[in-house]
């Protein structure tokens, strides 16, 4: 748990075979850091956590496991509430939930909210026209081209609302079966692996993993801007000052990925598809605010987003030291 000041620590399961107890400690709080922010910026009553389990997904899952862990879950009482991450699925999230009712992201059968990924994509994809129209005044993407690395859940969902608005996409995948499949349903193009990144296009869009802007990449993108739903894509804080340096506008990923944490924010209130859309919908305003910032005050957009979070968390957060009658949070 990083963050309660805006509201209970949400985030998800991350089910990976850490080499050590060490770096599952190092990767969980750079997260649940992640999620303080991610959260704040997205205007939501949520504070910021992250779990991780050590152990490889493929073998060591088992229901026992899982809701042994959601009984440890429910030890917090609601201070920390989870979903799934990477290595973990909406059908586990349905095992951890009969142990805890502090799990979010469950299926639509079981009463939850099911997949965020779609809803990831159509926060990436409203993001992606707030860029646009910074860029180039409208936010009509037809004629544009993108490169679009990891076409999985996420990614696949973005392309089809791409080539649904006429845009030219190109894609890579490391996962043959991925890249096939999304070759023939969109009719798109593919590259290598080594070559997405250096694609001529207006727009880059890192869907697979953290870390792809880097020293070695950055010199080598040949586009206008990143937009991709990748957590942590800049591999270190120098990295966002190198783009900028090459002209490159880089739109933060924790603002336009925030669309799968608003989906399952919107289940502890009651799904409401309707609701919850249309809350995802206005992280094309909240990335338009974030330019606005960083160019008013001369600032990196992260910068910008990273300040709009702390001055949310300072100003609402502090509400939360006034108690309410039958307030059980505070
Ligand atoms: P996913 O596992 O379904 O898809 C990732 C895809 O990337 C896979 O097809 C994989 O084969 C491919 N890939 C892996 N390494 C690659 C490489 N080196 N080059 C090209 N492709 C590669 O995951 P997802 O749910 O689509 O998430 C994609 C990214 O978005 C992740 O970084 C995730 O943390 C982030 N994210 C996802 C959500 C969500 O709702 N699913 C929400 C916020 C952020």
């Amino acid at each position: 748990i990083h963050s309660t000041a805006l509201g209970p620590a949400l985030g998800g399961t991350r089910f990976y075979p850490y080499e050590s107890e060490e770096e599952a400690l190092a990767d969980v709080l750079r997260l649940s850091k992640g999620m303080t922010y991610k959260s704040a910026a997205a205007g939501l009553d949520l504070g910021g956590g992250k779990a991780v389990i050590i152990g490889d997904p493929h073998h060591d899952k088992s229901e026992r496991l899982l809701r042994a862990y959601g009984r440890m879950v429910d030890t917090l009482q609601g201070r920390y509430i989870t979903a799934e991450d990477v290595g973990t699925t909406t059908q586990d999230m349905d095992t951890i939930a009969k142990e805890t009712r502090w799990v979010v992201g469950n299926s639509v059968a079981m009463g939850g909210s099911g997949d965020p990924s779609p809803v990831t994509a159509r926060g990436l994809y409203a993001a992606t026209r707030a860029v646009a129209e910074r860029l180039w005044g409208t936010t009509d993407l037809s004629e544009r081209t993108f490169a679009v690395q990891g076409v999985g859940k996420v990614g696949s969902a973005y392309v089809q609302l791409l080539v649904e608005a006429r845009a030219k996409v190109v894609i890579a995948d490391s996962f043959p079966p991925a890249l096939e499949t999304a070759k023939e349903r969109f009719g798109v193009d593919t590259v290598p692996l080594d070559e997405i990144h250096k694609v001529e296009c207006d727009i880059f869009s890192p869907c697979a993993l953290g870390g792809v802007l880097n020293e070695e990449t950055i010199p080598e993108l040949n586009c206008k801007a990143v937009v991709g739903s990748a957590n942590n894509q800049l591999a270190t804080e120098k990295d966002a000052e190198r783009i900028a340096d090459r002209g490159i506008l880089y739109a933060p990923d924790f603002v336009v990925n925030a669309g799968g944490v608003i989906n399952v924010y919107d289940q502890l209130n009651g799904y409401s598809k309707t609701r919850a859309l249309h809350l995802v919908d206005s992280i094309f305003d909240s990335t338009k605010k974030i330019l606005k910032v960083a160019e008013d005050e001369g600032i990196l957009p992260v910068q910008a987003a990273e300040k709009v979070a702390e001055q949310r968390i300072e100003e609402i957060g502090d509400l939360r030291r006034l108690r309410r009658s039958g307030d059980d949070r505070a």
